[in-house]
């Protein structure tokens, strides 16, 4: 990852967090709109922060692929959701890794699993550490200690199949350096997380994680051909196939297992032909259910947008500049392999239909030469929101800075579903909002759209209280989550169970199928030192 500092505490680079100037003019505007003093703190230094010593060493022979460094330890105890970022801002790590083991071969990921069975310590996949749901957090309670295991020196891609269009990949592979290892080739992986930047293969795998594109392939799922995975009880590698109806599938019961059965080392994956053709547009409507009700023509008339994210009003304004009140879509299509026009123009109809209005036009570019090219066709709000969209957690650690309570939530429901969910939702968290913290905002857009449903997203920002926005987040939380739960949504769409959505997803899952999947637990991991507490108890000992 070059010479450049991650950030112990909060996202990405440590060179790239807003300037002091800009915080103080976020602070300012947030003053007006919230009609409350809001001032900045200022972010900790690593030299301030006292880690409890470690409770464990690695062997010798495991010593060289570890380190206890305290930048080390800090910046591999918790992930990056909101509850994360103020912990660590407020220099709360009580709980570190006792050592980060950063293995460079598969064998070494075997014999840190080795020693972690035997010495009875818990080991904590690690990828990008970008989990918003508490998946790399363990407090190793009952545990000898917590080895954060650290992918991130598997990162190559190691084969490329041109005929088939796939690849071979290590699972440590950071977003950026998978695609400059396939952009040679002319060819990409095309799974854009927002997290992209700072999340890896094997994190999405593990994950389940969601890409940027609405529409048609969004899961990371649906790019596996086969899977590579360490467990204590040895490696389980599928069989590369196209497709396969031979009982259910070994890779779906890895995708999504968040580190609880294994270490996913390697994967073979569906690449695509880089884009040529790009057209996108920004199409106003009056109101939000309008917009609803075209983005779900669009969804079933089989055009498969690249894009096609509908903006409530709230969020058109803050985050694409759009000022009339009105509900944003942002409809793309992208092709490696003909012009798009077509497409744009049915889906812009699809939207007429429903007062769908596009005042900047269509923007559309290609072809470029073949290998595609990395810019987009845009502008007006389509590109004030992607700019918005790509800068947003800087953004978010400003926010924390200042007390606010900053966050997102995420699910899915069916079309048929969705109008009653989207109206008990947003009551209930505003209610929370007003009773919590006396003021705040919450707005919603699709990030994903399905023929059947979509994926709404919330985002909240209120004013916390310095010192209890926790307490105060854990509240609203809960509500919003009781709120989907209670009407037809998933406690998740894409940002995965952890630690921190446990109680809804017992709730939601069946129980017979709890009970195989720790009976699978049981098999792949018999000391149960996989990452404990997630997605199941943690097991009895053995
Ligand atoms: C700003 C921001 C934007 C985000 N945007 C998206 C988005 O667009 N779509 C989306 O789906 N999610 C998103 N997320 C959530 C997060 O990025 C995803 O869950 C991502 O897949 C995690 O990848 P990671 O490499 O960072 O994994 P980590 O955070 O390191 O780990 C996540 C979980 O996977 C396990 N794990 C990691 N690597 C492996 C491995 N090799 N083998 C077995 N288990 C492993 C960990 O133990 C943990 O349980 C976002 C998060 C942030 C902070």
């Amino acid at each position: 990852m070059g010479t450049r500092r991650r950030s112990f505490w909060g996202w990405g680079w440590e060179d790239a967090a807003l300037a002091p100037d800009q915080q103080t003019a976020l602070a300012a505007a947030l003053s007006v709109r919230f009609e409350r003093e809001i001032d900045v703190a200022s972010a900790p230094e690593l030299d301030g922060i006292v880690l409890p010593p470690p409770r464990l060493a690695p062997p010798p022979s495991l010593a060289p692929v570890c380190s206890q460094d305290p930048h080390d330890r800090a910046g591999h105890t918790y992930g990056k959701g909101y509850r994360d970022v103020v912990r660590g801002f407020r220099g709360e790590f009580p709980h570190p890794p006792d050592v980060v083991a950063f293995p460079a071969s598969e064998a070494e990921v075997a014999s840190v699993l080795d020693w972690c069975s035997s010495e009875g310590a818990a080991a904590v996949p690690y990828g990008g550490g970008s989990s918003v749901v508490g998946g790399v957090e363990c407090t190793g309670d009952g545990y000898a200690g917590v080895v954060s295991v650290d992918l991130s020196r598997l990162a190559s891609v190691l084969e490329i199949d041109r005929a088939s269009r796939a690849a071979r990949i290590q699972a440590g592979v950071y977003g950026p350096a998978l695609e400059d290892q396939l952009r040679p080739h002319g060819l990409t992986l095309r799974h854009f997380p927002q997290s992209f930047e700072f999340s890896t293969l094997g994190g999405w795998l593990a994950t389940r994680s969601g890409g940027h594109y609405a529409t048609n392939m969004t899961y990371i799922d649906d790019f596996v051909e086969c899977l590579r995975v360490v467990t204590p009880a040895g490696v389980c590698e599928s069989r590369r196939l196209p497709g396969s109806g031979a009982g259910p599938s070994p890779d779906r019961m890895f995708l999504g297992s968040e580190g609880t059965l294994g270490v996913i080392t390697e994967a073979w994956v569906r690449l695509q032909d880089r884009p040529r053709w790009r057209a996108s547009a920004g199409v106003r409507f009056p109101t939000f259910e309008r917009g609803v009700e075209a983005a779900r023509a669009v969804a079933q008339a089989g055009l498969y947008p690249a894009n096609c994210r509908l903006l409530d009003a709230g969020e058109a304004a803050t985050s694409a500049g759009v000022g009339d009140g009105s509900a944003l879509l942002v409809l793309g299509f992208e092709s490696a392999d003909h012009a798009v026009d077509a497409w744009m123009a049915r889906g812009l109809e699809c939207c007429a239909d429903h007062g769908g209005l596009v005042p900047e036009g269509v923007r559309s570019s290609g072809p470029s030469p073949p290998g595609g090219h990395d810019s987009r066709a845009g502008g007006g709000a389509v590109d004030t929101w992607r700019g918005a969209f790509l800068r947003a957690q800087y953004g978010r650690d400003a926010l924390i800075s200042m007390a606010m309570i900053a966050e997102t939530f995420e699910t899915a429901t069916t079309w048929s579903a969705f109008p009653t969910l989207h109206a008990e939702v947003r009551q209930t968290v505003e209610r929370s909002l007003a009773e919590v913290c006396g003021a705040g905002t919450v707005t919603c857009r699709f990030t994903h759209l399905y023929p059947d449903g979509p994926a709404p997203y919330f985002t909240i920002v209120a004013p916390g209280r310095r010192g209890s926005e926790l307490a105060q987040w854990d509240e609203i939380k809960a509500a919003a989550s009781d709120a989907v739960l209670a009407h037809g949504g998933t406690i998740t769409h894409h940002h995965a169970v952890g630690r921190d959505h446990r109680a809804w997803y017992d709730r939601q899952r069946p129980a017979p199928f709890a009970e195989a999947l720790r009976a699978a637990k049981r098999a792949l991991d018999p000391a149960g030192v996989l990452n404990p507490g997630v997605l199941i108890d943690p097991l009895p000992r053995v």
